[in-house]
């Protein structure tokens, strides 16, 4: 039964996209873009269970019914239809050849399979339906594979990045659990997506042979700003405009119009793979450069600031480039009577304590504050631009939290624990050193006043 449903919905899919590619069509010719054979191949790679006899039978009726919507006749329609099928097939088959992460499109070398696959894909294709286009459009024979063979090429390279990097966009969608670690933020800007518009807007006026060339720093800079998914999608947009209004200024009937065309496809298929690599090469830079972050500056237990991440990004707060004018307030928390956690319920137990109590603590903190993970049970907060009034209220949230907070670690009741913290409030240009020693106080002075509470420092620095 989900074999019949798969391969119904493979129908419809199928369907709407050859009628796209019809709809596109210039009067009493093929169709400038067909998008439906490199979709129905990026459906099939990204779901192999659609890809039995069913699913395929399921896609040729789709070809099939597109062609008679448009009153195609019926030996065109068959022979076509052939030469979709192979494309997508072929693809299918090679795809299952390779690396599973290089489907997605997750390394840079990916898409030199990408690019093999498109053309090998393409190139049969064209060997099935060439005759066709000479059968029933008087093309001579090397004329008619070129047609074929870069319409396809072209269709591939601009469609299955999109389709294949489908799924990053439900990774994106994800909100990363809060762990307050800043990074430097990649801005979200529209003046990427602005600049591509107005090339694209500019590539249609101007026109002639470069015009295809004109978007070419704005999707270079779309490739950096944003994810691969997003480059895919806008790359299938100014496919789309290349395959379409800018083909419609070749003028068919012309003497060279095929070579033109010809030429004109296989340019948007090879510039295509460009804003795909820089956006692939970027996303696994970034991939790099978080591990790196993570090696130098994350707790490797609870994932907030390391001991040395915290101590220097908190000097750099009280006297360094980040300082800023007004008081800081630095916390530090020990958890009560952690030893006898370890010893009831097991060392494995009291670790996923402290990760279920850092992941509390870190949703309770603003963008800015930096939290980091002393030692053992022993956690710092740095609270820029609180004053000591709030800073204690802040703190009393915290503390109050971690008490009511009850995390389920075996088959007993959830654990309970308990925290203290030792307060200061200090100024920028004031010493980090001092600060700490402070609030180690306050935290001492908290524990013998019979812990879960919390104490500030009598000194303010
Ligand atoms: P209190 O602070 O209230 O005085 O009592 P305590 O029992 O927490 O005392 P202490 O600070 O001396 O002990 C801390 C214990 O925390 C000792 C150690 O076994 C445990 N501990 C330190 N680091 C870790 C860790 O990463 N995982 C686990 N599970 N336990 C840890
Ligand atoms: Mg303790
Ligand atoms: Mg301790």
């Amino acid at each position: 039964m989900a074999a019949w449903r798969s391969a119904a919905l493979i129908a419809a899919i199928v369907f709407a996209a050859a009628l796209f590619g019809h709809l596109t069509r210039p009067l009493g010719f093929l169709s400038t873009f067909w998008p439906a054979n490199a979709l129905l191949m990026g459906l099939m790679v990204r779901n192999p269970g659609w890809a039995g006899p069913l699913g395929w039978v399921g896609a040729a009726a789709g070809y099939l019914a597109a062609d008679f919507a448009m009153g195609g006749d019926l030996g065109i329609t068959l022979w076509l239809t052939a030469g979709n099928l192979t494309n997508a097939c072929v693809g299918y088959l090679l795809f299952q050849r390779i690396a599973a992460a290089d489907r997605q499109l997750e390394r840079p070398q990916a898409l030199l399979s990408l690019l093999l696959i498109a053309f090998a894909a393409a190139v049969a294709a064209a060997c099935v339906s060439f005759g066709c286009v000479v059968v029933y459009f008087g093309h001579a024979p090397l004329q008619a594979f070129e047609f074929v063979l870069t319409s396809e090429f072209a269709s591939n390279l601009v469609v299955l990045p999109m389709v294949l990097t489908a799924s990053r966009l439900a990774e994106m969608m994800k909100r990363p659990v809060a762990r307050p670690v800043p990074h430097a933020g990649r801005s979200q800007t529209f003046q990427p997506a602005a600049a591509l518009m107005a090339s694209i807007l500019a590539g249609t006026v101007i026109g002639g042979p470069t015009a295809i060339a004109i978007p070419i720093p704005a999707i270079l800079w779309c490739a950096l700003s944003y994810g691969v998914f997003p480059t895919a999608l806008l790359t299938f947009g100014l496919g789309l405009w290349q395959c379409t209004v800018l083909v419609a200024r070749l003028a068919p009937g012309t003497a060279d119009y095929a070579a033109a065309l010809t030429s004109h496809r296989f340019g948007v298929a090879l510039f295509s793979l460009g804003p795909i690599m820089v956006a692939v090469i970027n996303a696994a830079r970034a991939r790099l450069l978080n591990e790196l972050d993570q090696a130098a500056n994350q707790d490797a237990l609870t994932g907030v600031l390391s001991r040395r991440a915290f101590l220097l990004r908190s000097e750099a707060i009280l006297t360094g480039t980040q300082a800023v004018p007004g008081p800081v307030a630095l916390l530090m928390l020990d958890v009560d009577r952690f030893k006898r956690i370890n010893d009831e319920h097991g060392h494995a137990a009291g670790d996923e304590a402290l990760v279920a109590l850092a992941g509390h603590i870190a949703t309770l903190l603003r963008p800015g504050d930096l939290f980091g993970r002393l030692g053992g049970e022993e956690f710092a907060i740095m609270l820029p631009g609180l004053s000591q009034p709030a800073a204690f209220a802040l703190a009393e949230r915290l503390r109050d939290g971690c008490a009511r907070l009850r995390i389920p670690v075996d088959k007993r009741a959830p654990l309970a624990l308990t925290i203290s913290i030792g307060l200061v409030s200090g100024a920028a240009g004031g010493s980090l050193q001092h600060l700490l020693q402070e609030a180690d106080a306050a935290l001492y002075r908290a524990k013998q006043a019979g812990r879960d509470r919390v104490v500030a420092a009598r000194l303010a620095a």
